[in-house]
């Protein structure tokens, strides 16, 4: 059977330029659009993640401020970074790039950037809202895959979805969006039973569990839409995701490829999250 591949790439574009757009008839109103990153440290990665993110700011017409700390920083003096970029009014998102060196709090830090700049979806007023329903910003992983669907033209509505992993970032945004999608939702994890045959009623299996190809065709139903959250870099440096994709994509109606399916998208949301707002 002939599958499609969903092309994130393709679809991060479309969802970049229209944010460009958005942002250029702000500007023109007078208000530029604008996010401010904090990196803590030199993580490689890290770097990788906040240049790319700059990048996208660039192509958006999105100001991006970049403020780099040491790794000695203590957790005051990023709190106050953080009060700084709260109280500035040119400031619409804020985002922390995690992980944090371990002396500093992950969660005081993302409870102290302002609900209405927290355009990374993580302060607990923003899941709170996304559980009951409100609008707010959504952890841009799992929104981007809701757009990625959607822009497929895959139906979601009254189907069987399988979410593997319930990560605070990635499984249980993604089982409130499916939810508010009307989807049926089961979300599996590492103590789950048979998961291969919970895997097997999905017409929606996403993937978040960070194990390296990890599902094979033994997971997937014939015709399902495979959607692959995971991310590794090999000993060759080549990317796969947590879907063994040669062995699965043959049982599939779409699926991700990684890399250029779901990592795109995450980025064109955070564009999307600093605009969503702004009037
Ligand atoms: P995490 O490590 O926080 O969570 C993994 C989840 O998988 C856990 O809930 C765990 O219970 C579950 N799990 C682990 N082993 C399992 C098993 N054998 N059976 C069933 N469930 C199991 O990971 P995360 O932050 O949600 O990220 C998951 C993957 O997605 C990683 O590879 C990460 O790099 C990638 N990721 C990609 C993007 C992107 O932009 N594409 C964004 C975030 C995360």
């Amino acid at each position: 059977m002939s599958y499609c591949l969903i092309d994130g790439k393709a679809i991060a574009t479309q969802i970049k330029e229209e944010v460009k757009e958005k942002a250029r008839i702000l500007t023109e109103k007078g208000t530029t659009p604008c996010l401010a990153v904090i990196q803590v440290g030199n993580d490689p990665a890290s770097t990788v993640y906040v240049g790319n993110k700059k990048k996208a700011c660039e192509f958006c017409g999105i100001r991006s401020l970049s403020f780099e700390l040491p790794e000695t920083i203590t957790e005051e003096e990023l709190l106050s970074k953080i009060d700084e970029l709260n109280q500035d009014s040119s400031v619409h998102g804020i985002l922390v790039q995690l992980p944090l060196p371990k002396h500093i709090r992950e969660d005081a830090v993302i409870r102290r950037i302002l609900p209405e700049k927290d355009v990374d979806g993580f302060h607990p007023i923003n899941v709170g809202k996304l559980c009951i329903g409100e609008e707010g910003y959504v952890s841009c992983t799992p929104a981007g895959i809701v757009e990625l669907l959607k822009r497929s033209n895959i139906q979601i509505a009254g189907k069987e979805c399988v979410i593997i992993g319930r990560s605070n970032i990635v499984g249980k945004p993604m089982n409130m969006l499916m939810i508010r999608e009307n989807a049926t939702v089961t979300v599996c994890h590492s103590k789950t039973k048979n998961l291969q045959e919970v895997c097997k009623r999905a017409d929606i299996l996403i993937v978040a569990m960070g194990k390296p190809k990890f599902v094979d065709a033994s997971y997937v139903k014939q015709g399902a839409v495979v959607i692959d959250v995971g991310i590794h870099r090999n000993a060759e440096g080549k990317l796969c995701g947590d879907v063994d994709f040669d062995s699965v994509c043959e049982n599939t109606s779409y699926i991700t490829p990684v890399p250029g399916g779901v990592g795109p998208m995450t980025i064109a949301m955070l564009m999307s999250n600093v605009v969503k707002f702004m009037e």
